[in-house]
């Protein structure tokens, strides 16, 4: 069983195939949140669905798939029968490697008996809970509509339905949240029968209620409330056997996320549905976000592109270096990653522990710097 932070493990992803699919639907749009999503339109989600079908017929078959991811939004709202239909459309186009990794996303409180049976059923392998935290005034700030025990009842169900991987998503630094109440969040995710933790920092969209609120002048995250609790979860996690394998996630051997090493190796993938984005040939394009014109596009039979950027070579090896650094396994210095590091700037940091060469390549010793070191080297 290769270790989440192996480089090997990282460097297979490269070549590994990814199929991402956008289900938008949430019952409320959280305050923070500015992902391509929808509250109210729940009465469209076969259309969509059909939509999304048509899409993935229409644009033809590629290479067998080692990883599938169904975010959002909120996949869990939708009935399973419709997933089983979009799985087996990826399947009949693409292939699906017999190993294949099919991850979705869901929300603890629609994680009935019935749907953690049936998402199984439907091929899914793996399961990312939005859990966002335990504590019930910090999910109320969020707002979120679960409480921890809709958090632990939908794990247990998880489990028991037999899923080989199950995440849970947290969201460190929001405000009001004190140091004594994230510990006690780690406490009680690691209380429960789980393989994997992605822990994002509380960050503030323009044009989000949130983002409107600190605009006004109301209170922001704090850094170094933020870094202090990062530093907490990290140690903790690594105490209770999560390997970090990248500067937001931990996985237990075994059960790092395949789709987002893919996608961190510049491995290549297809993607539908609202707002997807995707990679390949070098390419990389993005549908609309508006609901009704991407519905619109496919049913008249137009693409629902909106974007595309070819990245040239300069551009792609930028991306390798800003994406891979924030692995714990490094990335490939390359000839850019060796002469920054000669370098004044690059001495700088190797010289103060932050970075280092180790068999041919550039590692950040402390995950959360990993961006200002990227910075520093495509900067230079
Ligand atoms: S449930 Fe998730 S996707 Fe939906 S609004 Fe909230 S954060 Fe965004």
């Amino acid at each position: 069983m290769q270790a989440p932070n192996s480089p090997a493990l990282a460097d297979a992803a490269a070549n590994w195939t990814g199929a991402y699919v956008h289900i938008p639907f949430c019952a409320r749009v959280c305050p923070y949140c500015d992902f391509a999503v929808v509250q109210g339109q729940d009465d469209q989600v076969g259309r969509y669905i059909e939509a999304l079908v048509t899409e993935i017929s229409v644009g033809g078959s590629w290479r067998p798939l080692d990883a599938v991811f169904v975010g959002g939004g909120t996949p869990s709202r939708i009935d399973p029968g419709l997933l089983v239909a979009l799985i087996e459309r990826l399947a009949e186009v693409h292939g699906l490697n017999p190993d294949a990794e099919v991850t979705m996303e869901a929300n603890p409180e629609d994680w009935s008996s019935e749907k953690s049976d049936g998402f199984r059923r439907a091929g899914v392998t793996r399961v990312s809970f939005g859990a966002q935290s335990f504590d019930p005034v910090t999910l109320g700030t969020l707002g979120r509509r679960h409480g921890p025990a809709d958090i632990m009842r939908a794990v247990e169900r998880a489990r028991t339905s037999g899923f080989s991987s199950i995440s849970l998503d947290l969201i460190l630094g929001t405000v009001g949240e004190s140091l004594v109440s994230w510990e006690a969040t780690l406490d009680d995710a690691l209380e429960l029968p789980i393989d994997h933790v992605s822990i994002y920092a509380l960050t503030i969209e323009r044009g989000t209620p949130f983002g409107r609120a600190v605009a006004a002048g109301g209170p922001s995250p704090n850094e170094d409330d933020q870094a202090d609790k990062y530093e907490l979860a990290v140690r903790r996690l690594g105490e209770r056997g999560f390997v970090q394998y990248e500067t937001s996630n931990f996985a237990k051997p075994g059960h790092a996320c395949r789709y987002n090493l893919t996608a961190w190796a510049q491995g290549e993938y297809v993607a539908y549905g609202l707002g997807a984005h995707r990679h390949l040939d070098g390419t990389r394009s993005w549908n609309v976000r508006r609901f009704d014109a991407y519905l619109n596009r496919i049913e008249s039979g137009e693409s629902p592109i909106a974007n595309s950027e070819a990245l040239d070579a300069i551009a792609k090896e930028e991306e390798r270096l800003i994406v891979g650094l924030r692995r714990l396994a490094g990335v490939e210095a390359g000839e850019r990653g060796r002469r920054w590091l000669a370098g004044s700037a690059g001495q700088r940091l190797a010289e103060a522990g932050l970075v280092k060469l180790t068999e041919g390549r550039l590692v950040v010793t402390d995950p959360l710097k990993a961006d200002t070191v990227a910075r520093e080297i495509v900067g230079a």
